[in-house]
């Protein structure tokens, strides 16, 4: 397949992901609206499009978060003035008002999270999916890109049985490399390094991690609401932790694990005080109802049993002693593990349960302004292949609404 006609700018988009359909539906509207006729071609290595979009939040799509772009920044980590940037160019409120426009109904959640009103991710897809149609985009599934080269102003795509697409502009939206069985395996990372692009180093973020010491499936279905997780030298709560058959998760520890590396020592805090606190907390309460058994009143902590009954054991304490005749060494060795428990984590094997990959395609050599590259002319990055990634509560995917609205708008504004 080779085609390139000088009369009609042909545009290649690698990856129908998120980003991918969103840059195209941009393209494809763009040159509606001025009347041009620019020939754009999506490939994608899947069956279908929009393998992971289907199932964001839960397959019911977490869209993005209604918020001002000042303060949505602030949810990108040390990508903060990144995005501040980009979001400038194209925010959450650009992002409501496309979907709404092309007859999306949205909802607001209490907590500024948006959906589709039907919570369903397909009806997300399906809006976008019209608008390709509509505009005679042309889908190209079951089409991986093995390999790319520049050459004299056009963009050369290896297809299977090595097959050739030449393209005036090309768009990379392939994605990260965690959860795989959606089609984003890295390959952007790779074709990106042939044209002399720097990838910053990849790791997991959003994601579980397993616990490789004292832990126990005992603790597995625990939840607490409260818990503060010191990772990295990082300090994230309090915010819900759930402790799973093999380690644990939860928003805090999906928010810290990317500060882990597989082997790092992490402290929990179960509930959001410190340990002098704890101390003077159940010190009080063993010295004014000193009758009572000591788990009975640890329970006044509001702690779960079985954790409680997890620590007493782990120090060889009997829970049914009465209160009055714990020591203050006990009652310190309690306090402790309720408030800085440490856990040796690892996050091998995780990558398929990972929600995000951090690190990427570097922003450094991107025009912000454009998203087009510095490296090439016509060549852009955007979604989750770019060195930036945020936070859950919808941050992710306006990475790639915003990217990609970006890359597209300067791509026809200058082919
Ligand atoms: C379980 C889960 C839930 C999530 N929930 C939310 C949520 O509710 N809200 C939110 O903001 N974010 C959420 N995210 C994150 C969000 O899905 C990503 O940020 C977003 O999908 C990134 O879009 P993208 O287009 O850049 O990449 P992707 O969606 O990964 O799309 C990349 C596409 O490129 C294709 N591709 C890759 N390599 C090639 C190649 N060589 N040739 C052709 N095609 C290729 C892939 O098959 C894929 O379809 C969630 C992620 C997961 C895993």
């Amino acid at each position: 397949m080779r085609k390139h006609s000088p009369g009609s700018p042909t545009i290649a988009i690698i990856g129908g992901g998120a980003s991918g359909l969103y840059a195209a539906a941009h393209a494809a509207l763009q040159a509606r609206q001025q009347a041009r006729k620019v020939s754009i071609h999506i490939f994608e290595k899947n069956h279908g499009v929009a393998k992971k979009l289907a199932i964001t939040g839960s397959s019911q799509c977490n869209i993005t978060h209604d918020m001002a772009p000042q303060e949505m920044a602030e949810h990108y980590y040390e990508h903060n003035r990144t995005m501040r940037s980009i979001l400038s160019k194209y925010d959450a409120y650009e992002t409501i008002g496309f979907f709404i426009s092309h007859g999306l109904s949205l909802t607001t959640r209490e907590d500024g999270k948006v959906f589709p009103s039907s919570f369903h991710a397909q009806d997300v897809i399906q809006v976008l999916t019209t608008i390709l149609e509509e505009n005679e985009v042309e889908i190209h599934t079951s089409s991986p890109v093995s390999a790319l080269t520049y050459d004299a102003g056009h963009y050369i795509l290896t297809l299977h049985q090595d097959k050739e697409f030449t393209s005036d502009a090309l768009i990379i939206a392939t994605g990260g490399f965690t959860y795989p069985d959606t089609g984003s395996t890295g390959d952007g990372y790779r074709l990106a390094k042939g044209l002399s692009h720097t990838v910053t180093p990849l790791c997991l973020a959003l994601s579980p991690v397993k616990v490789t010491s004292s832990f126990s499936p005992l603790l597995s279905g625990i939840t607490l609401e409260n818990a503060v997780v010191y990772a990295g030298g990082k300090r994230r709560g309090p915010e819900a932790l759930l402790f799973t058959h093999q380690g644990l998760s939860g928003p805090v520890i999906l928010h810290s694990s990317r500060f882990m590396n597989t082997q790092d020592t992490i402290r929990v805090s179960f509930i959001d005080i410190s340990e002098q606190e704890m101390y003077e907390q159940i010190r009080t309460i063993c010295a004014r109802e000193g009758r009572k058994q000591l788990l009975t009143l640890l329970l006044s902590t509001a702690l779960p049993r079985r954790l409680l009954e997890f620590i007493l054991t782990s120090h060889g304490i009997d829970g049914s002693r009465k209160g009055a005749e714990i020591g203050k060494q006990t009652l310190r060795r309690i306090s402790r593990d309720l408030t800085g428990m440490s856990f040796e984590v690892s996050l091998k094997g995780m990558a398929s349960r990972a929600i995000i990959t951090s690190g990427g395609i570097s922003i450094r050599e991107i025009d912000l302004s454009t998203m087009e590259s510095k490296l090439y002319p016509h060549l852009y990055f955007c979604g989750e292949v770019l060195d930036l990634d945020g936070e859950t509560g919808g941050y992710n995917l306006q990475i790639a609404w915003s990217t990609s609205a970006i890359a597209a708008g300067h791509c026809l504004a200058t082919l």
